[in-house]
């Protein structure tokens, strides 16, 4: 590469995370370098037409969600919304359940007639009473029973994570939503939908700015030494980093097996997940959630694995402390800031990657002003 590459901040990542940070860092004036080895921008939110010119979320589905309007703001100034709300449904005992589990669900599951008044007493009757919730099984079977469990959760964890939910933090399954209404969407954010035009269009026009210089099919590693800055925010994995002096850091992929199908309409809903049939965990037809029309519809089969890119920390115990060794030293570090989903091991939805990224790029300026 040669001659040295001066810049005020340099962002290695081009997710959602990088990007907001950079595009904070260029408006006040700053110059960035973005740097990613993969060969397109957006990260893990990429989206790109297929060749059948179906536009499809490569790494999986991605449906934008929020209760943050300083995110919806900011981000809506790069992109027109599709006000989509997101349904996805369960394949048991061969009906299309809604999820998270709702009134509906119930009734159809046990034909019975439960209502949003009497879903509660209901829930509390199958529920386990448990003194001590140990992990994400206790975490289910004490607020929906056991049978629920059997059927909704236990192979779909199983599935998901290469472990049994007995092994498995509480705090995941905890998490999980129960509507004890007939509200059949996934989320219940305020803000919800899909950038109209995809989500590559909307970070292209955050990385179209003068301050913004973007560097792709190239590692931190490759350029280091090359580049000279004030400050430095890495998104990418925090043990990569540190090259894995404490050992790696367990996660969870997925691969993705894309179809399309010459028919206008694949299934019900635009996911549909599999509990406890074939070893796929869910299906996606992407023109539900983009509403473009075609001919035909592609279609992503998700099969979670061991090996291939880091999608999911594997969350427990010995992960958790090995993240706290990296955490050290990563306070050590100096002028590096770790952040995004890999730079601090933790399931971060979009919204929250965004804010976080504002806040980090915010901190920085603060700081950098004060010297
Ligand atoms: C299957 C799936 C579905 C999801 N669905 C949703 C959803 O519906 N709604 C939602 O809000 N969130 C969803 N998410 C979460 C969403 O993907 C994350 O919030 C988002 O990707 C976080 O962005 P990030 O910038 O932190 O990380 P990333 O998007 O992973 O970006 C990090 C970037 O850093 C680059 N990088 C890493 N190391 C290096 C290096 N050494 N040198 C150069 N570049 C490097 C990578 O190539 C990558 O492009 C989903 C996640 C998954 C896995």
């Amino acid at each position: 590469m040669g001659a040295m590459m001066k810049y005020d901040y340099w962002v290695v990542g081009a997710g959602i995370t990088g990007m907001t940070v950079a595009r904070v860092f260029a408006e006040q004036g700053k110059t960035v370098l973005v740097l990613d080895r993969r060969s397109h921008i957006g990260g893990n939110c990429h989206d790109e037409y297929d060749e059948y010119g179906i536009r499809v979320h490569k790494y999986g589905p991605h449906i934008f969600h929020t209760n943050s309007k300083e995110v919806w703001d900011f981000l809506g100034r790069f992109t027109e919304w599709r006000h989509y709300q997101h349904k996805v449904c369960a394949y048991v005992e061969s009906m299309l359940l809604p999820i998270p589990i709702n009134v509906d669900t119930i009734n159809r599951l046990y034909d019975i007639a439960v209502t949003p008044a009497t879903m509660a007493a209901y829930l509390a009757s199958v529920s386990v009473k448990l003194d001590v919730v140990k992990n994400s099984r206790d975490a289910v079977i004490g607020r929906l029973g056991v049978d629920i469990y059997d059927k909704f959760f236990k192979n779909y964890t199983l599935k998901q994570w290469g472990i049994p939910a007995e092994e498995i933090h509480p705090s995941v399954c905890e998490r999980i939503p129960i509507r004890f209404n007939r509200d059949s969407r996934y989320f219940s954010d305020q803000f919800q939908g899909i950038p109209l035009h995809g989500y590559q269009k909307m970070f292209e026009r955050m990385a179209a700015h003068e301050n913004i210089h973007l560097l792709l099919q190239a590692d931190f590693k490759d350029v280091l030494g090359e580049v000279e800055y004030n400050g430095l925010v890495y998104t990418g994995p925090i043990d990569e980093y540190f090259n894995y002096r404490h050992g790696k850091l367990g996660y969870r992929s997925l691969r993705f097996v894309f179809t399309n199908y010459r028919q206008a309409s694949f299934q019900e809903a635009s996911v549909v997940n599999f509990p406890n049939d074939y070893e796929f965990t869910r299906t996606t037809e992407y023109r539900k959630i983009t509403g473009q029309e075609a001919g035909s519809t592609t279609v992503s089969y998700e099969y979670p694995c061991n090996v291939g890119d880091p999608y999911y920390p594997i969350p427990t115990a010995d992960n958790q402390n090995l993240y706290a060794r990296y955490a050290e030293d990563a306070k050590k570090e100096g002028d590096v800031v770790f952040a995004g989903r890999l730079g601090s091991y933790r399931y971060l939805n979009m919204d929250a990657a965004c804010l976080e990224g504002m806040r980090i790029a915010r901190n920085l300026l603060n700081l950098h002003q004060n010297v």
